[in-house]
């Protein structure tokens, strides 16, 4: 068996190696590194897939996330909505901006932010919400839209983890996740489902007055060369990277289904498990529809019920199985972010859900033998 690994970019290279070194090789060629005519093709093509009017590249995930909110301009103690139950990323480009940051609890069944939650933490001071769409699958965004139009607030979609994946609205209809909310983050980062060979990121929206505000954003708040017309910050995706989307991008849909396969085939093994509660694909799509985008796994995470997750982490360890607790201490818990107002009473879907969560090696190259052993390793433990 190949040693099972949380995510193989080593197979995946050498699957398109091919493809990915001749690109790269023309960067090197053409000694445009910054701004070169990757960055520009690889923009455009993304714009294509996603459906959505202007991509801005920037060098990560993180700064795509504070760029877009410098772009809304937020100002200081403005209020800021956003999961508890996330990376830390979310909530911290928030706090630097200065403005405030007001966790809130999410789902059991999807992770994702509870609409009831945001509804409760409105204030007149709140001027936007940050949904994240967690482990591949998107928050409920009719209804984030719904309230943001009902409260004249900001939509920020945190995308970091769903590149691909759709999201349905009630009449069936569908778009992209990063192209519902007024804006949206990426990251490129090597384990995200489209990742570079370094840092990278990229914001998304369909406003163009939005789109020009964030491209001098990026660029030390440039709009005419040395005339600086805002504070701007310098976030440049490099055309080695860029190089390596492009040749990555008409992949993307092949590699999402290759999780949801790997999906599938956990799903299955821990079918009758009464410990392990399997991921929640909305509209139950992943079984019914071979078409399914809702979910592009970029995590797949268990529940696990009535014995101890630690106990399982470090005996999948033992038996060469990484695996991963995403996350362990909920967001308003963590010494940077506490705050007085917090009531733990309000988090008591995250505060269980950091007990219970464990994620499974997920990637594009996991075969069903190494399926096979992990999910046997885990149901022996379990039955003891
Ligand atoms: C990875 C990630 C980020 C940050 O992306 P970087 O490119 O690492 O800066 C932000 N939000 C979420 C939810 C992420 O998973």
């Amino acid at each position: 068996m190949k040693k099972i690994q949380m995510v193989d970019l080593k197979g995946q290279y050498n699957d398109i190696k091919d493809v990915v070194n001749p690109s790269i090789q023309e960067v090197l060629e053409n000694t445009a590194f910054i701004n070169g005519p990757k960055v520009h093709e690889f923009q455009k093509n993304l714009e294509q897939y996603l459906g959505v009017k202007h991509v801005i590249p920037c060098a990560n995930g993180t700064d795509a996330l504070q760029i877009a909110m410098m772009g809304l301009g937020l100002k200081p103690g403005d209020e800021v909505i956003t999961a508890d139950f996330t990376f830390a990323a979310t909530v911290e480009v928030i706090a630097l901006l200065q403005l405030t940051p007001v966790l809130v609890d999410v789902n059991e069944d999807d992770f994702n932010i509870n609409i009831e939650a945001i509804k409760k933490a409105i204030t007149p001071k709140t001027k936007a919400i940050v949904p994240v769409h967690l482990f591949g699958q998107c928050a409920n965004m009719e209804a984030i839209m719904n309230i943001a139009k009902e409260h004249d607030l900001f939509v920020i979609e945190d995308n970091a983890q769903a590149i691909g994946a759709s999201y349905t609205y009630n009449d069936g209809s569908k778009a992209k996740a990063g192209t519902i909310g007024h804006v949206a983050s990426t990251s490129f980062f090597p384990s995200k489902n489209l990742g570079c060979y370094g840092d990278g990121g990229a914001i998304f929206t369909n406003d163009d007055d939005l789109a020009h505000t964030i491209r001098g954003i990026v660029n030390h708040g440039m709009y005419k060369r040395y005339h600086h017309d805002v504070v701007g910050v310098n976030s440049r995706l490099d055309s080695i990277q860029a190089a390596v989307l492009d040749a990555k991008l008409p992949h993307l849909d092949t590699y999402s289904k290759a999780r949801q396969n790997a999906a599938k085939k956990y799903n299955k093994a821990f079918e009758g498990c009464g410990n392990v509660i399997t991921p929640k694909v909305l509209n139950e799509c992943l079984d019914k529809d071979d078409t399914c985008d809702c979910h592009v796994f970029h995590q797949y995470t268990l529940r696990i019920k009535g014995i101890d997750r630690d106990a399982l982490v470090k005996h999948l360890n033992a038996n060469n199985i990484p695996c991963g607790v995403y996350y362990p201490i909920p967001l308003h818990n963590q010494k940077a972010y506490k705050d007085a107002r917090y009531n733990e009473a309000d988090f008591s879907v995250t505060n269980q859900l950091v007990k219970e969560v464990i994620s499974l090696p997920m990637h594009t190259e996991l075969d069903n033998e190494q399926i096979e052993y992990i999910t046997s390793t885990i149901i022996k433990f379990i039955n003891g």
